[in-house]
């Protein structure tokens, strides 16, 4: 789960890790008593759950209260377009107002973790305020890494070595040990999967502060931060998805043409590799898990039909704890339900295959039975070609 910007600078507060003021504005006349009140200036910056905002127009600099104002009625409901929302954009439904700071330096500093290593890995660079990726791409060398090790935490000599690569010095240095230490303890305890501070500043007067941040939870850890979960904004997330995890399924949009319903994510995995491999591309694949009900089922094949994107369907079922006839009930119950407009192939396996065929050959519904799952991809793919 993602959270916002000024969500996660609510938590870095809480953590001692320093971050400039800066408050939710409701209003644009709140906008500029905001501003005000951090001596007449502001920078006004878009909430959505995506980077790249100052290139977009969601970050400006307000020079007076009443620019504040004009600037929160400017980015409130706009459609936000970023290298990272896609063309579609987001639409802006929170405006933050935050203290405007003197850049001296724009730094590098994230959490997450490796899984090469198993370790929360530490990343800094000098090269802050430009996206990691191209950093990483263009001059490597200039990312440091720390992996940590979970028995001991964030020693000091890791934070002093981060602090020594990002170029700090004297009392400033000091404080970036104290900013990376506690930034840590913010991330085990809170379960994160990933904690970014792009740009970390230094600012003229020697502090160092969290510019933006980025934060994303372990889903699999939220049931024990119902203080996380608060954070959460389903605005942000697709409605397919959110549709989705009402019934306990995964469904994960991308952007080919064929549908798959599977279960497990490595069977997804190897039915999106097979359906490439026959020369087309997944639209989605909704993973409906282990133990899932035929009502579940029956809503996981209703939610891929509905994704405009879906020219045709790739069930593909292992059944191991999952029953064939649970999944072959649950298809028959949707299709004939809302109908069903486009090829249909599926591949059953395992536990009560026979009675899971049988019912779909019976039901009268126009479904291709893959011989095994190399055959069923084929079929679908040839089904739309
Ligand atoms: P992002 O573009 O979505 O990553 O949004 P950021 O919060 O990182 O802001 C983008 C850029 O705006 C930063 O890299 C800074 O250069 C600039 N910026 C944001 N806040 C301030 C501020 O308080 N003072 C100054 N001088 N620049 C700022
Ligand atoms: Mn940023």
């Amino acid at each position: 789960m993602n959270i916002h910007e000024y969500q996660a600078k609510e938590l870095l507060r809480k953590y001692g890790v320093a971050t400039p003021r800066g408050q939710v504005a409701a209003d644009a006349a709140e906008a500029a008593a905001i501003t005000e009140s951090f001596g007449g200036q502001s920078v006004v910056k878009a909430q959505i759950h995506a980077g790249g905002r100052g290139k977009g127009g969601g970050v400006k600099f307000a020079k007076t209260p009443a620019e504040a104002a004009e600037l929160f009625g400017r980015m409130m409901g706009m459609n936000l377009v970023t290298k990272q929302t896609g063309p579609e954009g987001r639409v802006v439904r929170t405006v933050f107002v935050s203290d405007p700071v003197d850049i001296a330096r724009e730094l590098y500093f994230s959490f997450l973790v490796d899984r090469a290593t198993g370790r929360v890995t530490a990343l800094a660079s000098t090269e802050g305020g430009v996206e990691i990726e191209e950093v990483a791409a263009a001059t490597p060398e200039k990312i440091v890494k720390v992996a940590v090790d979970p028995a001991i935490g964030l020693a000091e000599h890791h934070a002093r070595e981060l602090a020594f690569a990002l170029g700090l010095s004297g009392d400033t240095f000091r404080k970036g040990v104290v900013f990376f230490r506690n930034l840590y303890k913010l991330f085990v305890e809170k379960d994160c999967s990933m904690l970014e501070i792009n740009p970390l500043v230094v600012t003229k007067q020697g502090d160092v502060t969290a510019l933006d941040a980025k934060i994303a939870f372990d889903d699999n850890a939220l049931f024990r931060h119902p203080e996380v979960q608060a954070f959460r904004d389903l605005n942000e997330e697709a409605a397919a998805e959110i549709d989705a995890s009402k019934f306990g399924l995964n469904f994960i949009k991308l952007d080919g043409s064929i549908g798959c319903m599977v279960n497990g994510a490595g069977l997804a995995m190897a039915t999106m590799d097979i359906i490439q491999y026959h020369g087309s591309s997944p639209a989605n694949f909704l993973d409906v898990g282990g133990g899932a009900s035929e009502e579940a089922v029956k809503n996981a094949f209703r939610i891929i039909l509905q994704d405009p994107g879906v020219k045709a369907v790739l069930v593909n079922i292992f059944g191991g704890i999952m029953r064939c006839d649970i999944v072959a009930n649950g298809v028959v119950k949707a299709a004939r339900e809302i109908g069903v407009q486009v090829p249909v192939v599926v591949r059953l396996e395992g536990t009560n295959v026979e009675e899971g065929k049988r019912i779909l050959s019976e039901s009268g519904l126009r479904i291709q039975v893959g011989a095994d799952l190399d055959d069923a991809a084929r079929k679908v793919v040839a089904a739309i070609a």
